[in-house]
């Protein structure tokens, strides 16, 4: 047997989707069929059925009703699936036999417009890798806000896994087979869930590539981008660009321009040094609450909040841009009320990015075409507002926002204010727009109003009190009379249907003006929505208009922010300067001092400098505030690169090319790493990757392991970084005997200042030059509340240990000499030339060895 014309088609299909759940349209519902409709019913919750489809055992079938289709698709794509529409595409009252039925867009991680999945602050992006000769093309888009970027890299996988870590896509597009599975995981290694499409290599060619960015971006254009010379980014842009015309079937008209960026021109911030420094989502609970980007977000609109996401996560190295973003928030403090006005006015904005995708895409409906026109409303006073300026780049911003009068005009005498959700249901067009629209809906009307008044006049006519008019969808339009009255019914009345007290009636004239109030309905309908298509392609031709002027306004918002944020936190200005230097006076922690109560916050110092201060060893008790000073010092300086004002009385902020951060102990349990593992991965990006323009942060270095070994590799790791790396760099620890090595040139001792107190310690919080000569980890415990019988204990063994060590030390790093030191420097100076961590580990298993000549004293009898 065979199967039956329908499942045929959907057979057929479905064949041209494999990757995709196929949602097949029929009636008012989806329906999902075999494994498609196992797989939907198990991850929607939904009833699994069957359907005879031509052969004995029944399909397996499930479905969801059209209008709520939408949570559903949004569910199973936030799920990683990928959802294919299946439209009739006929009208199936016009044709006998089988409706044709097309996939009319397909839904992707990487291309769902709504749900939850799409937050109003984080762009969604998806992005495509090509490999081409001796570069990677890394293009990049968010679908709903038509940005468009790519670049290139030379052939250097962690550039690549880094730069994609950052831009956090939910889906990757690469040419079938271009990449093994693992370079894939090299790649993506710093996502957690990524859907990746391997699409065929005809996209990816050159020829092919380049043809699908000249039609919706055109030739002059990617000329003057210098686009051409660039083949891997073209293959890479290219080949996404028809991915995302394949699978949204539209012309994607908001995809009309692209930017070339090199990633060279930010600071690079790898994956770990974004989670440890909290910059958009906080360690513990992974909420924003927490962040620096909680303590910075003042922004009024999605957009700008968008664009200050990703400005904290691409710091500058340029100090000219630095200081135009600088000047800019300096002018917006300076002047309260163009500050006052410019937020009172961007609060109006409503997401011009999004509105203008959804005009592209053809989902815009009347509500949107408002939201458009009150945007449009807006953009000549943020204008006004940004010229009355003298910065210069707020000046720039002013001249980028375009005024479209005449469209919101347009849109003004056109469009109802509330129009309904429906573009299809009529009630969208102002009366007095059009001629046509008005006559059709005051002929609905006057009939209406015929109607309405039939039930008066019959009663009259009749006799009959209770005759009533009524409309139901069977029947239409009605005249209801009770039985007791039936005798009074005149001879023209026709009956149509008998309930139990009651007759209903119909008549020649109320048919013909309900076929008045519905015609004109229908007519009404049809024309509103041509005239609303209308309307909504003349604002698509704006596409490019209203994107220039979204991301002007975009960028004022985002300087805003940091120009409120200044004022309310106490920021000041840092001054730029490319020497090296970083001096600050009286800097705080963004974020913790917000979340303690004013006034509770120890502000501190910090000098260090590319010559004779590198290197902080910084030592102290437990939760004196180590980590929290370093963590704050790296936010000052990304903040200043940011271009906003910093926490501090003085900054003078030398640009670093990089942040490093080695901080906290999180096991890595999902990715099978133990804590110490974990360390020394990142320790090892840090050795490999820093400069002597770099800045690091090493919190507890070496806590992980054994006290040999995790002092010997600290201070093999401090002697490296301070002599070979010449990085500025902050190291805390509590093995208060590294605190030697303060005679190599360029490392200094700080501490965190504790007051001793008669059997407890107070945290003052201050860190100070020198070094603390105790662990006051018992005291910490004690301040735990660890009950004081084991501590007494504790203290017990202390002293017993530090007795076995004749100079109070622990015998660890009393057997380590400058001598050794020095000559293990010789050492590895003469056997490795380039920056290998083997050496360091070398090193620190030599001076653990040296450590260990002696017995260890806890086990001498
Ligand atoms: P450590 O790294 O030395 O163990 P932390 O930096 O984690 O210590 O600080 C412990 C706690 O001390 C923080 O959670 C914070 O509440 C508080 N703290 C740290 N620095 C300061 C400061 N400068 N002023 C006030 N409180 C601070």
């Amino acid at each position: 047997m065979n199967h039956t014309p329908m499942i045929k088609q959907y057979l057929q299909i479905k064949e041209r989707h494999t990757d995709a759940i196929l949602f097949f349209r029929l009636g008012d519902f989806y329906e999902m069929f075999f494994e498609d409709a196992h797989c939907a019913s198990r991850e929607l919750d939904i009833t699994l059925t069957g359907r005879e489809g031509g052969r004995e055992e029944r399909i397996p079938m499930c479905g969801v009703p059209y209008h709520a289709a939408e949570g559903y698709i949004a569910r199973l794509v936030e799920k990683g699936y990928k959802v294919a529409i299946c439209e009739q595409v006929e009208d199936p009252k016009a044709v006998k036999g089988i409706v044709r039925r097309e996939v009319v867009r397909v839904i992707t991680p990487g291309t769902i417009l709504s749900g939850s999945f799409i937050e109003d602050k984080r762009n969604n992006f998806i992005i495509s890798v090509s490999r081409e000769k001796e570069h990677y093309g890394l293009a990049v888009v968010d679908l709903g806000t038509g940005l468009f970027m790519v670049t290139e890299f030379a052939i250097d996988d962690t550039a690549l896994a880094e730069e994609i870590s950052r831009l956090q896509p939910s889906e990757a597009v690469v040419a079938r087979d271009s990449f093994s599975k693992s370079e894939l995981g090299i790649i993506f290694s710093g996502i957690f869930n990524i859907t990746i499409s391997q699409q065929p290599l005809d996209f990816f060619t050159f020829t092919q590539a380049y043809k699908s960015l000249v039609d919706n971006i055109g030739e002059e254009k990617l000329t003057e981008n210098k686009l051409l010379e660039m083949t891997a980014a073209v293959c890479a842009a290219g080949g996404l660009l028809t991915y995302l015309k394949e699978t949204q079937k539209t012309a994607l008209q908001h995809l009309n321009a692209i930017t070339v960026y090199k990633p060279s021109r930010f600071m690079v911030l790898d994956a770990t040094t974004r989670k440890n420094l909290e910059l958009t989502k906080s360690l513990r609970e992974g909420t924003k609450w927490g962040s620096l980007l909680w303590v910075l977000d003042r922004t009024v609109t999605a957009m700008g909040g968008r664009l200050l996401k990703n400005w904290l996560e691409q710091p500058l190295l340029s100090a000219a841009k630095i200081n135009l973003r600088l000047d800019a928030v300096a002018e917006l403090i300076k002047d309260g009320f163009i500050r006052y006005d410019l937020k009172e006015i961007l609060s109006k904005l409503y997401d011009l990015e999004r509105l203008t995708g959804r005009i592209a895409y053809g989902t815009a409906g009347a509500r949107d075409l408002n939201a458009i026109k009150v945007s449009l409303a807006v953009l000549p006073q943020i204008k006004e507002i940004l010229a009355r300026t003298s910065s210069v780049l707020l000046s720039k911003l002013s001249e980028q926002i375009e005024i479209l009068d005449e469209l919101y005009d347009l849109l003004e005498r056109a469009v109802i204010d509330n129009p309904p959700v429906s573009v299809r249901e009529g009630g969208m067009i102002k009366t007095g727009f059009n001629e046509k629209v008005d006559y059709l809906r005051s002929a609905g009307k006057d009939a209406k109003n015929w109607v309405a008044e039939m039930e008066a006049r019959e009663r009259e006519r009749t006799g009959i009190k209770s005759l009533k008019v009524g409309f139901n969808k069977v029947f239409g339009y009605y005249l209801e009379v009770t039985k007791s009255n039936i005798h009074l019914v005149p001879e023209e009345y026709i009956r149509k249907q008998t309930l139990a007290n009651a007759e209903r009636y119909i008549t020649p004239q109320l048919k013909e003006y309900e076929n008045m109030i519905l015609g004109a309905r229908d007519k009404l309908n049809e024309l509103e929505y041509s005239i609303f298509i209308d309307l909504r392609n003349i604002v698509a031709d704006k596409i490019p208009a209203l994107q220039k002027s979204a991301r002007a306004a975009a960028r004022a918002d985002a300087l805003m922010a940091l120009a409120e944020t200044a004022v309310e936190e106490r920021y000041l200005r840092p001054s730029i300067n490319s020497n090296g230097l970083i001096k600050i006076k009286e800097g705080r922690h963004p974020v913790v001092e917000r979340v303690l109560k004013t006034g509770e916050f120890v502000p501190n110092d910090t000098d260090i400098n590319e010559q004779d201060r590198r290197l902080v060893l910084l030592t102290g008790p437990n939760m004196a505030g180590k980590s929290t000073y370093m963590r704050q010092v790296a936010l000052i300086v990304l903040l200043a690169q940011v271009g906003s004002f910093v926490p501090a009385d003085y900054a003078e902020i030398g640009i670093v090319d990089r942040i490093f951060t080695r901080v906290g102990a999180a096991d890595d349990l999902a990715g099978g790493q133990s804590t110490f593992m974990v360390e020394m991965n990142e320790c090892k990006v840090i050795v490999e990757n820093a400069t002597a323009q770099s800045l690091i942060i090493m919190d507890e270095v070496g806590r992980g392991t054994s006290t040999y070994d995790g002092i010997s590799i600290a201070r093999a790791l401090i002697e490296y970084i301070n002599r070979d790396l010449k990085a500025k760099t902050l190291f805390s620890t509590h093995y208060h005997e590294l605190t030697d090595l303060d005679q190599l040139h360029g490392v200094v001792n700080h501490t965190v200042a504790v007051q001793e107190t008669g059997d407890g310690i107070v945290f003052l919080r201050k860190v100070i030059p020198g070094k603390a000569d105790r662990s006051y980890g018992i005291h910490v415990a004690r301040l735990a509340g660890i009950p004081e019988n084991i501590l007494l204990r504790a203290d017990e063994v202390l002293n017993s240990l530090e007795a076995c060590s004749p100079t109070g030390q622990s015998q660890a790093a009393a057997s380590v000499d400058l001598s050794e030191i020095s000559a293990f420097a010789e050492l590895s100076v003469i056997k490795e030339e380039k920056k290998d961590v083997s050496s360091i580990m070398r090193d620190s298993e030599a001076n653990r060895l040296s450590c260990s000549q002696e017995p260890v004293p806890w086990l001498r009898p």
